[in-house]
């Protein structure tokens, strides 16, 4: 499998100029010389790009430019050619079906990232990064993907990594001699570098609780009464930004989620798709059910109305926040029906959720908390699988540190240097199974 040359379209189908049809593998150039007018793609230079014609049988399918990059200095490590056809489902499904007929195969998805991967291009967490880059629509989720691609924290793991291995290996050269007593690994050393360790595994850690919702969304929580306006507050966020990521449909069947970007960080704003359709109809929504729902939130907007009993709404609030710990916002709606400003309420947004009168405040309020509480370093963890494996190192390397307060044993330390050894692997793929490459690469698409 690994030898076969592998092809696919790697442009998106529709409507668009040119499409690219991508051949990667060892006789990528000689299959794709035997469908061109002019045979020459082992005569010219390597990233270059030529004119030419794909034929067949002396009949002209497409006149087509040429990318050749030739190994290993291309993305998968063996030689890449891409062929820059005119866009038309019939040109690209004509191509790709001739290089089938002259040996290649299709790529299956993720394939291409799987071999830069397997030829020591990038590491696993970087191959992770070019999924993130390609789903990223916004600013933000760019850069943490842009980040983690460029090497962000896997040159730092693999450089602890490396250490841990020295320290191991010490350690265990200590066994074979153990009947002399000698210590080759300076355990004072080794307790400085397990806490550097532990510190830099404690900080990836709490990094995950913002990339986690910079990939996925800030999930904001609209609640209140009937009738004092969430809907409309929805739509009006729905109508201020264009840029109207998807409607996601929710876990439960009448949760509706809608991501909104706001100054480049995308919110992911919760209601409840009954509430909305049939907000007349409702008598009474329990306090119970915008618990349940601000639960799943990091913020709560809890809307009250302008027109109504301050006092009494607020109270309320009181009751509900101490059901909660997370962010809760007050937000005055309606109030160009009753203009409030002079109330004594702090900490909360005047709005006209109808006339979009304070909606920019609130937004701009939004995408400040979130910058500001953001861990300024620059790396941050988005990935489940990476937040589960640095989770069980952090166990090893307590364990460690426990161990050699307590001086157990040579042998067992080395176990759990070598457990954390192994998990730290996994991240960057040095320690990998088929299982979780299969895992990993399936998800990806055809052609990337
Ligand atoms: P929900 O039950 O909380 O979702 O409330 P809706 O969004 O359905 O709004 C209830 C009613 O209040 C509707 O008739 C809206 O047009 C009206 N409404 C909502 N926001 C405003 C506002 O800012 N000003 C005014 N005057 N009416 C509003």
């Amino acid at each position: 499998m690994k030898n076969d040359t592998i092809c696919a379209i790697t442009t998106s189908s529709g409507n668009g100029a040119i499409s690219v049809i991508k051949l990667s593998g060892d006789n990528s150039i000689n299959i794709c010389n035997k469908i061109l007018q002019k045979k020459n793609l082992n005569e010219i230079k390597s990233h270059t790009i030529n004119y030419n014609k794909i034929i067949e049988e002396k009949q002209i399918i497409d006149e087509v430019l040429i990318s050749v990059f030739k190994n290993p200095k291309s993305h998968t490590g063996e030689n890449i050619v891409e062929i820059s056809c005119h866009s038309s489902t019939y040109i690209e499904k004509k191509i790709l079906q001739l290089l089938l007929n002259n040996g290649a195969r299709l790529a299956k998805p993720g394939e291409f990232t799987l071999r830069s991967f397997l030829n020591g291009k990038i590491d696993l967490s970087q191959a992770e990064a070019v999924a993130d880059l390609i789903a990223s629509n916004t600013e933000l989720s760019h850069k943490v993907a842009m980040n983690q691609m460029r090497g962000g924290f896997s040159s730092e793991l693999k450089e602890l990594r490396k250490q841990l291995i020295n320290f191991a290996s010490l350690i265990e050269l200590e066994l074979d001699f153990s009947e002399e007593d000698v210590e080759f690994a300076n355990r004072e050393k080794f307790k400085e570098l397990l806490s550097n360790i532990k510190l830099k595994i404690k900080n990836l850690i709490g990094s995950f609780e913002y990339g986690n919702v910079i990939k996925n969304g800030v999930p904001v929580a609209i609640v209140g009464k009937p009738n004092v306006g969430k809907s409309t507050l929805l739509n009006a966020l729905l109508n201020e930004e264009k840029a109207i990521v998807s409607n996601i449909p929710g876990t439960t069947r009448d949760v509706i989620e809608d991501v909104v970007i706001i100054n480049g960080i995308s919110f992911r704003f919760i209601d409840t798709a009954g509430l909305r359709n049939t907000n007349d109809k409702i008598e009474k929504i329990g306090i119970e059910k915008a618990i349940e729902k601000a639960k799943k939130a990091k913020i709560t907007l809890y809307l009250i109305d302008a027109n109504q009993d301050l006092k009494e709404q607020i109270s309320e609030i009181e009751k509900f926040k101490k059901k909660l710990n997370n962010k809760i916002i007050i937000v005055i709606n309606k109030i160009d029906q009753k203009n409030i400003k002079d109330h004594n309420i702090q900490n909360c947004f005047y709005i006209s959720a109808k006339s979009k009168k304070g909606l920019d405040k609130l937004q701009n309020h939004l995408s400040e908390d979130f910058q500001m509480n953001m861990n300024s370093n620059e790396v941050t963890i988005n990935n489940i699988r990476h937040i589960e494996a640095l989770k069980k190192a952090l166990v090893n390397i307590n364990d460690t540190l426990n161990g050699i307060e307590n001086k157990i044993s040579g042998e067992l330390l080395s176990q759990d240097i070598r457990q954390c050894i192994s998990n730290i692997g996994e991240i960057t793929g040095e320690i990998t199974t088929n299982d979780l490459l299969e895992n990993i690469f399936s998800n990806f698409c055809i052609g990337k």
